[in-house]
């Protein structure tokens, strides 16, 4: 080796050496900072390893909203009034604070560039920072470590990082350097500093604060100086810890103005601050319709605050609603608009669900498929539909209210939320041919008045009243008093033939095929003879033979010459597959029909008459017959089929 290169690296070994000295003496020139903020010698300890890690994370990640950091802080604040409270009422020997109130305190220094967030509350002696700031090994951030590993790909939620009991540490989003002043409620404790900028240790030693609490100084990161504003911090507030049941102030102005009501009992809670605590947390301007408020302590433990808005926005063409319940625990926000909490048809309810036993390890994966929020999807949906069926006993008024705005949500629950069907179809109302316009009735009252003979329950559906009871279908029914409902939209047919049954009773569209029909025989008896109607008809079924799928001889007309009859489904659900063909330009699903011919009308007896003499007007008048019957089936027909036979009729009408 040649003493050049020997020379090379001596140099490079002494160049190392002064990099070395030069980062103690710094190191050195911070620890002395950090101890100017304690008020004795401090010790500085390390890190457990896997808080290390953890830090090192919240530190440098990428985030999107790092001012969950605040509510954590609030939280824990809350947490430390909540725990004096409690051994106040146990009667412990404890240090009184300044101030009685209990309470967090906020303050920011836009020249310091800093925030405090101070409270009155148990404070911690030197050996509970050391155990719940740093030493102990906290299975959480264990947890929340693997949490974070497993969603490497994506940039890391770490908003989660309170429910893995690690909460404190998201102080390093925002901040460089934490100190915490505190003094124990403990009379006997004295008071504590701790400070660290997160990289691995923090030092300890003794502290200034002389009244009881805890204040956490955030020295904030530069990116993050818009945190020293007091309106930022107040918005953060709003969104997040606004129900936190300590008042909270922002440089001496109080800012959570609205508390979390429904842990409170409902006696003590007026109308109004009901509809404050709606308009404020739904951020909406109308009266709410209703609002259900209970708690339950089984299965699972929760409080509930639950409201059904004044309108329903998506009738108004607004965009379908958001979901609209935020999930607490112990009022605390999980998550806004949480979306399994109730079934997506209930997607307009707003409010709160607080549930005490979500665990603290709930990510938001667990969050959309454990069994527990399913537990409580099932608890809080079937509360709603128990208070609505009550509400349409006992006020009916008010449940037609509500069904008028929001019914057609509960018609999309009947056809989508299985496991909640038969209490939804309790809940649907229709007018009927029992009732006088614009009055409802339900299923459960319809099969109150059915006759003992009668075995379905019918529906006939239109664009309105009138034009139901115009079309030849209704005859029979009303022949024989049995009651039809009305159905004006096509959402009504599809959800009653979806579901197929009720107390086992079939629902069935009036112009459905279908053997149960009343037999009119008797007081409608047939006129022409048998030998002739079945040659009518076999004359018939070769006229129209690629247009219908059957012709028979009717019981169910009086008035009307022919109906026709769909198999399998209903005309309405027809029209609706016809239309979707055209529109994804698919082949329509050919539903053939039934024609049904009423012998005794004398326009059968004349097509009977003519076809026995050979009068060729006898086929245009039976394609002219179908083609009436699909129209009040309120199927579509070509307009130039239906002008051709009509002016070859007006011709032969006028004598020619
Ligand atoms: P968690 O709140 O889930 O226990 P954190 O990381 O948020 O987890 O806080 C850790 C612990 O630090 C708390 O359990 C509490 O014992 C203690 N602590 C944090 N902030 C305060 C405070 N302001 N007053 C008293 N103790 C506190
Ligand atoms: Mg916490």
């Amino acid at each position: 080796m040649s003493e050049d290169t020997n020379n090379h690296e001596t140099q490079e070994i002494q160049e190392i050496q002064e990099i070395q000295e030069i980062q103690e003496s710094q190191e050195a020139q911070e620890a002395q900072g950090t101890q100017a903020e304690s008020a004795g010698p401090s010790e500085q300890r390390e890190f457990r390893a896997e808080i290390c890690q953890l830090l090192d994370i919240v530190i440098n990640s990428l985030y999107t909203n790092r001012e969950i950091f605040l509510r954590e802080l609030i939280s824990n604040a809350a947490d430390a009034c909540e725990k004096i409270r409690y051994l106040t009422l146990l009667g412990e020997e404890i240090r009184p604070a300044d101030d009685p109130e209990l309470g967090v305190k906020i303050t920011v220094d836009d020249k310091e560039n800093t925030l405090t967030i101070s409270d009155n509350g148990v404070g911690m002696t030197r050996e509970e920072l050391i155990e719940n700031l740093g030493a102990i090994a906290h299975s959480g951030s264990k947890s929340f470590l693997s949490y974070l590993a497993e969603h490497q790909d994506q940039t890391p939620d770490l908003s989660l990082i309170g429910q893995f009991g690690v909460g404190f540490y998201s102080a390093f989003m925002v901040a460089q350097k934490v100190v915490i002043q505190t003094l124990s409620g403990d009379p006997e404790a004295e008071a504590c500093c701790w400070v660290s900028e997160g990289l691995g240790s923090y030092t300890i030693g003794a502290g200034t604060r002389q009244d009881r609490g805890t204040s956490i100084k955030i020295h904030l990161k530069e990116d993050a100086a818009y945190l020293a504003g007091a309106e930022s911090i107040k918005l953060i507030i709003n969104k997040y810890s606004n129900f936190v049941p300590y008042p909270v102030s922002v440089n001496d102005e109080k800012v959570n103005t609205v508390e979390a009501i429904w842990v409170k009992n409902r006696k003590e809670i007026s109308d109004e601050d009901y509809a404050e605590f709606y308009k404020f947390f739904a951020g909406a301007y109308d009266e709410p319709l209703a609002r259900l408020h209970f708690a339950s302590d089984a299965p699972l433990s929760l409080q509930a605050l639950l409201y059904v808005p004044g309108s329903n926005m998506e009738r108004f063409g607004f965009n379908r609603t958001e979901r609209g319940v935020n999930l607490f625990c112990k009022k605390v926000l999980i998550q806004e608009k949480c979306e399994n909490i109730l079934p997506e048809w209930l997607r307009f309810v707003r409010g709160v669900v607080d549930c005490e036993d979500l665990p603290l390890n709930i990510s938001r994966e667990t969050l959309q498929d454990s069994a527990l929020l399913q537990k409580l999807n099932r608890m809080v949906t079937s509360r709603l539909l128990k208070f609505w069926e009550g509400q349409a006993r006992d006020d009916s008024k008010k449940y037609e209210e509500f069904w008028q705005e929001f019914g057609v949500f509960l018609k999309e629950g009947a056809a989508t939320d299985f496991a909640n069907r038969q209490e939804l179809l309790k809940l649907l109302r229709f007018e009927s041919s029992m009732t006088d316009p614009g009055e409802l009735t339900g299923l459960d009252e319809y099969i109150d008045r059915m006759p003992e003979s009668q075995k379905a329950i019918y529906f006939a559906s239109g664009p309105n009243r009138a034009s139901i009871e115009q079309g030849p279908y209704l005859e029979i029914f009303r022949e024989s008093h049995w009651e039809v409902l009305y159905t004006y939209q096509t959402v009504d047919d599809y959800v009653l033939l979806n579901v197929g049954s009720y107390r086992e009773k079939p629902l069935l569209s009036v112009d459905q095929e279908n053997e149960e029909m009343p037999d009119l025989g008797a007081a409608n008896p047939p006129q022409m003879d048998e030998e002739k109607a079945a040659s009518l008809i076999d004359w018939l079924k070769d006229v129209l033979q690629d247009k219908v799928k059957d012709v028979r001889i009717s019981k169910r007309l009086v008035e009307s010459p022919a109906v026709l009859l769909s198999v399998g489904t209903s005309h309405s659900m027809s029209r609706l597959y016809q239309t979707m063909s055209e529109v994804s330009g698919l082949p329509g699903n050919a539903f053939s029909d039934i024609l049904e011919i009423n012998t005794n009308h004398q326009v059968l007896q004349g097509i009977e008459r003519l076809r026995t003499e050979e009068d060729p007007f006898a086929r245009t008048a039976a394609e002219q017959l179908l083609i009436s019957a699909q129209m009040a089936a309120g199927l579509s027909v070509d307009p130039r089929l239906l002008v051709t036979g009509l002016n070859e009729l007006l011709a032969k009408a006028l004598g020619h």
